[in-house]
């Protein structure tokens, strides 16, 4: 039998699994270390797990990533500011350990890769897959196909409006100060309120401000690119008081200038969590894998080299 292999490479674990979809998945977590070490033990375990009958492997990485086939730094985290891992080949190594094609692609688009194929998107063409924890990342599928361009999309660092008499806070993004994810990811909450936002309770003035946040977030992806649904995940979406503010926030927003039934009557179900949880992110590394292999007809473009 066929087995796939799909790996989430986050900055603090690695979550890699065997297997051919939601159903039939075998998992295991580790830390991330070292780039060697780390990568020793995703082989390791793709070895005992799988086998000879491993056909593929899909990595949804943390970035910023090289994510375009052509480049020669292809398969790379390229700048990220997490000690010993700037400038990593992740799939050159492990395509040599392991025999196999290795496709490549950001985390979020890996997420919403899985959530396409059996989750929050199935049947749809155009929508956003975005993470709120630790930093905010945003994936994307357009007219059926993951997006990449430039580099690829970098929601979490557009810029929004800043009400600095409502919201003192600076902003804790390096790069931007006051960008959606230095507004709004984790590292915001704790520097705003001195707690880590998974201690606040749901009716700490942090959710009203973190749902102002992420809704002048969502305008402007909604606006730009015009999703039929956007999935919100990550350690702070797990706050489920966050989504009613969020959506109505979003409405009000709009203030019904996108004359759509799916915004105005059932923003319910246009504002959603995942539908895989935790594993969007592994399980769309398997189903990159399998695209590699399907990839005759490119529904998808996944990067492979
Ligand atoms: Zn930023």
């Amino acid at each position: 039998m066929a087995l796939w292999g799909g790996i989430e490479a986050g900055g603090t674990k690695f979550v890699c699994a065997v297997g051919t979809g939601p159903g039939e998945l075998r998992e295991a977590r580790f830390a991330t270390t070292t780039p060697a070490e780390t990568i020793a033990r995703a082989v390791e375990f793709f070895r005992r797990e799988a086998g000879t009958a491993l056909v593929a492997v899909g990595i949804g990485s943390f970035g910023p990533v090289d994510p375009n086939p052509a480049s020669p730094t292809f398969g790379s985290i390229t700048s990220t500011p997490k000690p010993g891992w700037a400038h990593t080949d992740l799939v050159g190594p492990i395509g040599r350990a392991l025999g196999v094609p290795v496709a490549f692609d950001t985390d979020v688009n890996a997420a919403a890769l899985g959530e396409h194929r059996w989750g929050a998107a199935q049947g749809l063409d155009t929508f956003i897959y975005l993470t709120v924890g630790t930093g905010i990342g945003g994936g994307a599928m357009a007219n059926g196909r993951l997006l990449h361009g430039l580099l690829h999309p970098e929601m979490g660092h557009i810029r929004i409006p800043h009400d600095w008499a409502r919201d003192p806070y600076p902003g804790a993004c390096p790069y931007h100060g006051d960008c959606l994810e230095g507004l709004a990811a984790g590292p915001a909450l704790e520097g705003r309120w001195g707690a880590r936002g998974e201690t606040l309770p749901p009716e700490h003035p942090a959710w009203p401000l973190e749902a102002e946040h992420l809704a002048q977030g969502l305008v402007s992806l909604i606006c730009t690119l015009a999703p039929q649904r956007i999935i919100m995940g990550g350690g702070i979406m797990q706050q489920a008081q966050l989504f009613p503010l969020v959506r109505r926030r979003v409405q009000e927003l709009l203030n019904g200038y996108l004359q759509a039934p799916a915004i105005l009557d059932r923003i319910d179900e246009y504002i959603v969590p995942p539908a895989l949880g935790s594993r969007a992110g592994v399980l769309g590394a398997i189903a990159l894998a399998q695209e590699t292999i399907r990839s005759a007809d490119e529904q998808y473009s996944p990067a492979l080299r």
